[in-house]
């Protein structure tokens, strides 16, 4: 019995371990280590690594399709359902569910995209009007896109681009950004005037930014 795993020597360790993560084996060992001693060890653990393994690519492979078969919507979590009755995607808030056709699971994240976007661009209507004439501000337009590490940001002619994955977040969250990205037309950085700024009007920013940080895993 034999399985494949990546060696990671290191001056500082002292001892032999073996840690599986997504199925993948990676033996820790020390710089110095007896090759055939780390051989002789390895397969004496044979068949225990290789039974972890299997588990641990199982529960790997079961998160990714209910990653794919859930998603948030506005903090709620949604399950999609296959319904060839519906013709175009159905969102039901009350049950949670999305029902989508088959055609449509396809090309889910597209769906998906167009869900978000819908959905954001109607909560950010009407939280940056709010917003804006509160921190007594203005911006010129409003984008939304696909940002795979940011949320939002504000060019210097007042131009804001948000996330569709915002769409995702609760609406208090959202709300965080959207004072965040407007309090750039006053500051073009994240001095502490800025964070002044920010606080005057979200004075709960540092738990916002936590939980933000919380949702980027989950979204
Ligand atoms: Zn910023």
């Amino acid at each position: 019995m034999s399985f494949s795993y990546q060696l990671k020597l290191s001056s500082r360790r002292k001892s032999v371990a073996i840690k599986i993560v997504k199925g993948q084996v990676n033996v820790y060992a020390p710089k110095n280590v007896d090759q055939q001693f780390l051989v002789a060890w390895l397969d004496s653990k044979a068949s225990w690594v290789i039974e972890k393994q299997r588990e641990s690519e199982r529960l790997f492979q079961a998160e990714l399709r209910q990653k794919s078969e859930s998603f948030y919507l506005n903090g709620t979590r949604y399950s999609i359902v296959m319904a060839s009755s519906c013709r175009t995607p159905c969102l039901c808030p009350e049950t949670g569910v999305l029902r989508v056709s088959e055609n449509d699971m396809l090309n889910l994240n597209t769906q998906l995209e167009k869900i978000y976007c819908e959905s954001l661009s109607r909560i950010l209507d009407s939280r940056l009007k709010y917003w804006a004439s509160r921190m007594n501000t203005h911006f010129q337009s409003v984008k939304i896109r696909y940002y795979k590490s940011r949320w939002g940001s504000c060019d210097s002619k007042g131009r804001l681009t948000f996330n569709s994955k915002l769409a995702c977040l609760p609406e208090s969250l959202i709300d965080y950004v959207v004072v965040h990205e407007l309090a750039h037309r006053t500051y073009m950085n994240h001095s502490k005037a800025f964070w002044t700024l920010v606080s005057q009007y979200y004075p709960e920013h540092e738990k916002a930014k936590q939980e933000i940080r919380r949702w980027a895993r989950l979204v």
